[in-house]
């Protein structure tokens, strides 16, 4: 444990989801300057073995549901513009799409020296039975104290690599797990951190990489899926085509299908193979129906959540990169992602 005498600094950016919610007649909803006013008289926070805060909340905050890439860069900009004021970071954000910003932001902070942890809550703040009061504590805790300098998750009592978790449960406190990676902190009567896990700083110059829209989509493979049905799909201006296919990755050996794949990597489209099973690392030689795609150009997620895996080509492509960059790019370990 590496706890520190002087009191550090932390930046809190509330920018909405259940956490700060309020009770309104169409179910919860966010309210603008609720959750600075709520902290401000939880006692806890004020005890001196906390780290001093200031809370940056979003004027207007937002369901996680409605963010979108430019949202992901607006987090990172306040990042980068409070980064050397202060010792280290907490975005208070909706679980919904808690993941995804956490694994585009571990991409776009190249560099990243501080903690920057990511939390909010399946039950508001002001409910007399919540998980807010503790995931705010112990990530305030976290950023503050320890040695973390990379994109986390932390929710009911685990802190996670943010680019290996994933929202699996919409109603359990324990809403995050990361299939393919172990916590890399554990909170208990201790906090206990996994140093060997966590990774070293590979620059000290933070840089905040802009995110291009690009256009990517998934499909989701299911027996007897129609090929007219990845016809139609790839008939779209598409950058990117994540499948997510079966065990391994596997798919359908159906010539018509194999073919339309075939002729969209010829194109210059980056087909992805992500498996629709969470614990799960590609490996398409395994079964001639992986092979056929790994032969039609298909490229492997390995074990990357999917989460990952398509803010992962958001930031690639954002890179100016070759396409045949891109996908050799996307089967390397740039943020502790991917187990190679
Ligand atoms: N819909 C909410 C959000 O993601 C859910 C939550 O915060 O738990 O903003």
């Amino acid at each position: 444990m590496t706890r520190h005498s002087a009191r550090k600094k932390i930046y809190v950016l509330s920018t909405g989801g259940t956490i700060g919610m309020q009770k309104t007649p169409e179910g919860y909803a966010p309210e603008a300057g609720y959750l600075a006013k709520s902290m401000s008289k939880i006692p806890e926070l004020q005890n001196l073995d906390m780290p001093i805060y200031t809370v940056h909340e979003y004027e207007k905050p937002i369901d996680s549901a409605n963010m979108t890439p430019a949202d992901w860069f607006q987090m990172g900009d306040y990042i980068q513009k409070n980064y050397q004021e202060y010792d280290g970071f907490v975005i208070l954000h909706g679980t919904d799409t808690m993941s995804y910003t956490a694994s585009a932001l571990s991409f776009m902070l190249e560099n990243l020296g501080k903690p920057v942890i990511l939390t909010g809550s399946q039950l508001p703040l002001f409910e007399t039975r919540n998980d807010a009061r503790e995931n705010l504590i112990n990530a305030l805790l976290i950023a503050g104290h320890y040695s973390v300098p990379e994109v986390c998750l932390y929710f009911n009592n685990k802190l996670f690599r943010g680019n290996r978790s994933t929202k699996m449960d919409a109603t359990s406190f324990a809403a995050f797990s990361s299939p393919n990676f172990p916590a890399l902190g554990q909170v208990g009567t201790d906090i206990k951190i996994r140093h060997e896990l966590i990774l070293k700083p590979t620059g000290d110059q933070l840089h905040l990489r802009q995110i291009k829209p690009i256009m990517v989509s998934t499909l989701r493979i299911f027996p007897g899926i129609p090929h007219e049905m990845l016809k139609t799909i790839l008939q779209l201006p598409l950058d990117a085509l994540i499948l997510e296919t079966f065990g391994l990755g596997n798919a359908p050996e159906d010539p018509h299908f194999i073919k339309l794949i075939h002729q969209a990597v010829e194109k210059g489209m980056v087909l992805v193979n992500r498996s629709q099973c969470p614990y799960a690392k590609v490996k398409m030689s395994q079964y001639a129906t992986g092979t056929v795609l790994l032969k039609a150009g298909v490229i492997s997620a390995g074990d990357m959540t999917i989460d990952a895996a398509i803010t992962k080509l958001f930031y690639l492509f954002s890179k100016n990169l070759s396409h045949s960059e891109i996908k050799a790019q996307m089967m390397v370990d740039l943020r502790g992602e991917l187990t190679v």
